[in-house]
């Protein structure tokens, strides 16, 4: 790589640093380039769909939690509604077992008949109870069936919305990615072609710059601050030659001069 001349440090005029006018030029591509690098950085990082899939699993995680309470619950309330069909299957063969003695003349005596008639009607009162009891578990397990089949309605429409962010955050970040690795390989390529001290300088303040290290002059501007160049400057600037690195005295940053910078 072809340097200027070391033998002649032009240190006295500004800086120790000193770059030919092109490799000043390619520093402000590399420039360009590296800032692309870092908005696609930024983009990855803000696609909505991150939002999107941090809010559907959080709502999918609940879903589940929710659906295994609701079917541990409803295996309960089948339990128990095993149990309450027990209950009166078994007070109603009584009663029946009851009616048919009674049906087949097997009892002897009016006292006793008169015992058997009252457990019938007890019977009956402890049957109509416990169908109530039936009933109250059997319109719960509906409820509670109607409720599962909702939140599996709503899993299922947030699975597959989960499905579709997930899908349209790869499909962004690929394109993001191929975008990143063109756009690296030409900033290698051309970060070949900068003297290293420059690239150090340059590298070491954008570091310390947000991600600006080296900007041109416009309009007796720093691009880099926006500030305006003192008029103290601007004239050393212009009797400073083509190969002086200068930096901006406001936010030290590699100042590029270009055609327009009005200086
Ligand atoms: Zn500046």
């Amino acid at each position: 790589m072809d340097r200027a001349c070391p033998a002649e440090p032009r240190s006295r005029i500004l800086n120790t640093l000193t770059a030919a006018a092109p490799d000043q030029l390619r520093l402000l591509d590399v420039q360009g380039l590296d800032s692309r690098l870092d908005q696609i950085q930024h983009r990855r990082r803000r696609l909505p769909e991150h939002e999107q899939i941090a809010r559907a699993s959080g709502r999918l995680n609940e879903l589940d939690a929710l659906l295994v309470a609701g079917r541990t619950e409803l295996d309960d309330i089948d339990r128990e509604l095993r149990k309450a069909e027990a209950d009166v299957e078994a007070v109603r063969a009584r009663s029946v077992r009851d009616q048919e003695r009674m049906d087949r003349g097997q009892v002897g005596s009016p006292r006793e008949l008169e015992s058997l008639q009252h457990e019938i009607e007890t019977l009956r009162r402890r049957q109509s109870d416990l169908e109530d009891v039936e009933l109250e578990i059997m319109e719960r397990r509906e409820s509670g069936s109607a409720r599962l089949t909702a939140l599996t309605a709503e899993r299922d429409a947030v699975a597959a919305e989960l499905a579709a962010a997930e899908a349209s955050r790869d499909a962004q970040l690929a394109e993001l990615d191929a975008q990143s690795a063109q756009v690296s390989a030409e900033r290698t390529e051309l970060a070949g072609q900068v003297p290293d001290d420059l690239l150090a300088l340059y590298e070491r303040i954008r570091a310390q710059q947000g991600g600006v290290g080296a900007a041109p002059i416009r309009q007796r501007r720093c691009e880099g601050c926006r500030l305006e160049i003192g008029a103290t400057d601007l004239q050393r600037f212009r009797t400073a030659p083509p190969d002086a690195v200068l930096r901006c005295e406001e936010c030290r940053r590699i100042l590029i001069r270009l055609p327009d910078s009005g200086i």
